[in-house]
């Protein structure tokens, strides 16, 4: 049984050292090697004694997913299509790899996919990474919600995106963080946060606390409680809709909390944490990009103080939703404007690569149905679960 790596805070890795009778500045030595450089082959860790990496190979794992896609768009944004195993063999009595206590993996059996990106801009090389497989808000626009919640990633599994992303092409690390990849963040609380720790920590990725973003859907009680957390994160809201009748056609989350509960906690939050909050909109054609919705909007930020980033749709095949034309686009921001809202048009990054969140694990999960299909000679038409 070894224990996952991306999963142990400093305390727990001295922790680590202390019960299996290491130095103590193994742990020291190892967030060096990993977080530092990179590397997670034992027989590279040179400053550890042989015999010790012999020792700790028997109890310790890094890598815990395959990388079961990898693409590269023509603007540089890579993504990966990651599986995890639910076999991760555990560690002890702890279970802190396989099980969280808030119900990681463990209860779904096979393999779990789930997506990340890395957006490079200039000296910026931002990580967008997922907190759950599959999502249990369900947004009707995304691929991400289209089979619901598999479960929650734990926090080793949440970090290990971020190490892995800051490895591609063997540069070292991500400067940025998003957690806009699949699920919502707030409802895998837990684990998400052990993870901004260790992504924010000095022995960790380093990753300044302004420049991580927990982007949710809106649970007001979580959102009170991440004010209390004392890494003030940046906080962007999904609004995606500036009324509650329109939102809940999108977002069936939408019926349990109205715009004016969220927006008094995105107000709780400001005032704890001093950080402004960011709404994100993003722009379905026809639907929610209308003058009357920008007019709404800006009421709302206003009310806020918040900044407003506009996301044109990216179209995922099989959803009904459209790409909203450039001209309402900039139409819609220029209302904002107007009304002194503070508003940004995202750049589309990505887009010849499924850059839609889910669109990737979507579309290999369907060429996976149809060659299950294609070996099945009794097959009489009915979905194939994965
Ligand atoms: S948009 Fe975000 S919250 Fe909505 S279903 Fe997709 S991953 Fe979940």
């Amino acid at each position: 049984m070894t224990i996952g790596f991306f999963d142990l805070d400093q305390a727990e890795l001295s922790e680590f050292a202390r019960e299996h009778e290491f130095k103590s500045f193994l742990p020291t030595q190892l967030c060096r090697w990993v977080y530092e450089r990179g590397v997670t082959e034992f027989e590279k860790m040179t400053d550890i004694s042989k015999r010790d990496r012999l020792r700790l190979s028997e109890r310790m794992h890094f890598i815990q997913s395959d990388e079961i896609v990898a693409q590269r768009a023509s603007d540089g944004t890579r993504k990966l299509l990651l599986a995890w195993h639910d076999d991760v063999p555990e560690a002890g009595s702890r279970r802190l790899t396989v099980v969280s206590e808030d119900g990681a993996l463990a209860s779904h059996s096979g393999r779990k996919e789930t997506e990340c990106v890395m957006i490079p801009s200039g000296d910026r090389r931002t990580g967008c990474i997922s907190s759950q497989v599959g999502c249990p808000v369900g947004c009707r626009f995304c691929a991400s919600g289209l089979g619901g919640l598999e479960g929650n990633l734990s926090s080793g599994r949440i970090v290990e995106q971020a190490w892995r992303l800051g490895r591609m092409d063997g540069v070292g690390r991500v400067t940025n963080i998003v957690f806009m990849g699949m699920g919502e963040p707030l409802s895998n609380y837990r684990n998400v946060i052990k993870a901004i720790r260790t992504l924010n920590a000095p022995w960790g990725l380093g990753i300044g606390a302004r420049r991580i973003t927990v982007s949710t859907v809106g649970l007001p009680p979580a959102i009170r409680r991440l004010a209390q957390f004392d890494i003030p994160v940046t906080l962007a809201l999904s609004l995606h809709a500036p009324n509650d009748d329109l939102r809940k056609e999108i977002i069936p989350w939408a019926e349990y909390t109205t715009i004016k509960e969220l927006l008094e906690a995105c107000q709780a939050y400001f005032q704890a944490s001093g950080r402004e909050i960011t709404l994100e909109y993003i722009l379905l054609g026809g639907l929610n990009d209308r003058p009357e919705h920008a007019r709404e909007l800006a009421t709302i930020a206003r009310s806020l103080r918040a900044n407003v980033n506009l996301i044109r749709y990216n179209e995922v095949e099989g959803l009904p939703y459209k790409r909203p034309v450039s001209e309402d686009v900039l139409r819609f921001q220029s209302i904002l404007r107007e009304k002194n809202v503070n508003a940004h048009i995202r750049a589309s990054r990505g887009r010849d690569i499924d850059a839609a969140c889910g669109q990737l694990r979507y579309k290999n999960r369907e060429k996976n149905r149809e060659k299950n299909r294609d070996r099945s000679p009794g097959h009489d038409g009915s979905r194939v679960r994965n």
